[in-house]
């Protein structure tokens, strides 16, 4: 099914996903017959409860890990804010050093920048032109006042993934903790929080044919943690999270999570065999660069460069698709991207770059409404220029 609204594909899925039908569906009893609230002790709480718990386990049986080892927020964002600064906050008498990386997504990189203002010192760690870190400079940047790490798992812009199984083994050799921005790789790859061992994760229903609103922050039951609140309110979510509970999103994540995980394998496949034509494609065209090409990327992305070409004529001339430019926009000015540019970009190359990102609804004649839409904007630019 080619999604598309005023006949424009859809290819920006690392930003949000169609929630799947099967999702919807099984919201809609919550918001007509089930809507009592979670916390309260008559049968219309019970029942709610109990479906909150259904979704607890769907989650958990995804990523491998126990229900009681996460809480619901209303997405990645807050679950991120609540785990960094409920962590550092608890654990600052041990130090108050942290390590993050450049590209890391905004939701991680303000609330560290928070802490900071608040006396953390904080180590930015540099990338190479794939947006790979060098694990000898974590290594290295580590110290006994070092409390936390922030590494995501998978890059929103580029899709490049980062070898979490030896950062953690650094990590947890030198005695910190880690956090691990999961969010765009839930669904996509396979995620085992139990083999990962990760202290402290996020991730989010939207990315993953799931509602908008509704995240979670995983917490590893056998490390121990200690997180003050940065929220006061009711007990919900060990404290950590108060407030009612968003029971439809809630069962909305629940079942997205069932299906991801039914269906993960078909997916990947068949979202890789559609980037596979799309990225022979791109390289058929001058000047083209696909970042973290031969890296480790999610099956899902693909973020293109075209060098000597004004990225805003591209943008506008990119009108049969929606794609993203990675970057953030205002009225007044576009910044470029601050992953892009880490990785050693020029402003103009990375304001030239695109990221297209499928979907498991994505189809073939989708792709290849793309390729035609990508080469003639970039064939009549070029031939401008020549
Ligand atoms: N982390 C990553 C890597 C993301 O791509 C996003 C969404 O853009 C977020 C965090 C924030 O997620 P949410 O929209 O659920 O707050």
């Amino acid at each position: 099914m080619a999604i598309t609204n005023q006949n424009i594909i859809y290819l920006d899925n690392n930003a949000s996903t169609a929630v799947d039908d099967r999702v919807i569906e099984s919201m809609l009893p919550i918001f007509k017959s089930n809507f009592g609230n979670a916390g309260s002790d008559h049968a219309f709480g019970w029942e709610a409860n109990e479906v909150v718990d259904i979704a607890r386990e769907r989650i958990g049986d995804l990523l491998n890990c126990k229900p009681s080892e996460f809480l619901f927020t209303s997405g990645a964002t807050e679950a991120a804010n609540i785990g960094i600064l409920g962590f550092c906050k608890a654990n600052k008498a041990k130090g108050k050093h942290l390590i993050t990386v450049r590209t890391e997504h905004k939701a991680i990189l303000e609330p560290v920048k928070a802490l900071e203002k608040e006396g953390f010192t904080i180590t930015y760690l540099n990338v190479d032109d794939c947006g790979m870190i060098d694990l000898q400079e974590l290594d290295t940047a580590i110290t006994d006042q070092t409390i936390l790490v922030a590494i995501m798992l998978a890059n929103n812009e580029t899709g490049l993934i980062h070898p979490i199984d030896a950062i953690e083994r650094i990590v947890h050799d030198k005695g910190s903790a880690l956090f691990c921005d999961i969010t765009q790789a839930v669904g996509k790859i396979k995620v085992d929080l139990d083999i990962l061992n990760i202290d402290l994760a996020v991730f989010s229903a939207h990315k993953m044919h799931g509602p908008k609103g509704c995240g979670a922050l995983y917490m590893n039951r056998k490390n121990k943690l200690k997180l003050n609140s940065i929220f006061y309110g009711g007990g919900q979510e060990k404290g950590l999270r108060p407030g009612t509970l968003n029971v439809p999103a809630i069962v909305g994540f629940g079942t997205a999570a069932y299906f991801a995980k039914a269906e993960l394998k078909d997916n990947i496949d068949k979202m890789l065999a559609l980037r596979k034509i799309l990225e022979a494609n791109l390289e058929e065209i001058e000047g083209i660069i696909i970042h973290a090409k031969n890296n480790k990327r999610l099956p899902n992305t693909v973020n293109f460069a075209v060098l000597n070409i004004d990225g805003g004529k591209l943008l506008r001339r990119l009108n049969k698709i929606a794609v993203s430019r990675g970057s953030a926009c205002n009225a007044n000015t576009v910044e470029p991207s601050h992953v892009l540019t880490a990785m050693g970009f020029s402003n103009d190359t990375a304001l030239a770059s695109f990221r297209v990102s499928l979907s498991k609804e994505t189809t073939s004649s989708d792709i290849e409404f793309a390729i035609l839409n990508i080469k003639e904007a970039i064939y009549s630019l070029q031939k401008m220029t020549a």
